[in-house]
């Protein structure tokens, strides 16, 4: 896979990231498989691992501020 920023190639990895799943509310995925370009850091997320952040998000109840969950496979 080739990055669409700077078209270089692209590694898988772990990593965390914050979603914001409403006004207050951010989750922290904790080990997230994604590729990432080496030469500028853009990331991806594939559609099934998409898929499966979207069903972990779901879950989170609005009231939290702040939810660290960790990405199962
Ligand atoms: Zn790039």
């Amino acid at each position: 896979m080739k990055c669409r920023i700077c078209g270089n190639p692209m590694k898988s990895t772990v990593t965390d990231l914050p979603f914001k799943t409403s006004e207050r509310t951010i989750v922290i995925l904790k080990q997230l498989p994604v590729s990432q370009c080496l030469n500028c850091n853009e990331y991806i997320l594939d559609d099934s691992v998409m898929e499966h952040v979207e069903k972990l998000l779901s879950k989170v109840s609005e009231s939290a501020e702040l939810e660290i969950l960790r990405y199962a496979a």
